[in-house]
């Protein structure tokens, strides 16, 4: 039993030093993909209901690999933030937004996405220099500060400390602050006190139990009151049904983003939703 016990171990550590390798192979790519052109942003419509017009878009990362192909972000965020490059990898997303945001404003005029959300993660927001790096990013692509939104989580803001300091300088700036998969965190209604934002995002996973008892609508109606009632622009998320837009709107939401609408689209076919909804 011993020997057996031993043999598990040593399997075990292999399997741990092959992961190791991959995440190490993943970071070293991850830090070429910038240079090599390998990341792209899409952009996901939100949109008022009940008629799907487009308010803002939400920036989603893309890695296409030389050889892989299409590596999802849950898989490479989490090891950009172990790695540090986070840092460098989200001062480019929030360039190539706000310089997509401002070509739009361009184009389309009064049809362009009011607000471009950019995802900022615990690592990125807590650098010190973060505020100058979103304001670098408005002045050199020339958009207004109004109209540019950071998305954070619960669990970046938690600790407080130099995470609360960055979203009072965004405010400052004029830049809004959303929170994201509201709910899911361990604190979620104390940061309401503490933390000013403008945004509250509700988690897909509160949006999935729209229409399926008392019990799940009486949560999903009391997180939008809440953030009603404190003057807070509240976003349903993953809203993939018709039936679940229709109901959200009756139960008071205004704001929704998910695949019923729309997935996250290139910047040309934005411009296409855009000009379709226009005025519906
Ligand atoms: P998130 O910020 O919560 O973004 C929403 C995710 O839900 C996106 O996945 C989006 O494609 C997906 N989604 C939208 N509508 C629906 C729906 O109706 N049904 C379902 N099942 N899914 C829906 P994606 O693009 O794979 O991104 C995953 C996560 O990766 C994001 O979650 C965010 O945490 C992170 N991420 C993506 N881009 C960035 C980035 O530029 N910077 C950082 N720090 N994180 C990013
Ligand atoms: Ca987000
Ligand atoms: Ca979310
Ligand atoms: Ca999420």
């Amino acid at each position: 039993a011993k020997n057996r016990g031993r043999g598990r171990c040593v399997e075990f550590d292999q399997g741990m030093d092959v992961r190791a390798q991959e995440h190490a192979r993943l970071a070293a790519d991850l830090s070429a993909a910038v240079e090599r052109n390998e990341l792209a942003l899409v952009y996901q419509p939100i949109v008022t209901l009940p008629h799907g017009e487009l308010a803002g878009v939400e920036a989603l990362v893309r890695w296409t690999h030389p050889v892989r192909g299409f590596v999802s972000p849950a898989e490479f965020i989490p090891v950009a933030e172990r790695t540090g490059l986070i840092v460098q990898l989200g001062a480019w997303v929030l360039y190539e937004a706000c310089t997509q945001g401002a070509a739009w404003l361009k184009e389309l005029g009064p049809a362009a996405p009011g607000r471009i959300s950019v995802n900022v993660s615990a690592r990125q927001l807590i650098e010190p220099d973060f505020p100058t790096v979103v304001e670098a990013a408005l002045l050199a692509s020339g958009l207004p500060a109004e109209r540019l939104t950071v998305e954070i989580t619960e669990t970046a803001v938690f600790d407080g400390g130099p995470a609360l300091a960055a979203v009072t300088a965004m405010r400052e700036l004029g830049v809004k602050v959303a929170l994201d998969d509201f709910g899911t965190g361990h604190s979620s209604l104390g940061l309401l006190r503490t933390c000013p934002i403008d945004v509250l995002k509700v988690d897909k996973s509160f949006v999935d139990g729209v229409g399926q008892s008392p019990e799940q609508e009486a949560i999903i109606t009391s997180l939008s009151q809440i953030g009603t009632s404190m003057r807070l622009l509240v976003v349903a998320e993953g809203v993939e049904t018709a039936a679940q837009a229709e109901r959200l709107h009756e139960i008071g939401y205004r704001y929704a983003q998910g695949y019923h609408f729309a997935r996250p689209l290139k910047p040309a076919d934005i411009a296409d939703y855009a000009t379709a909804t226009a005025g519906v």
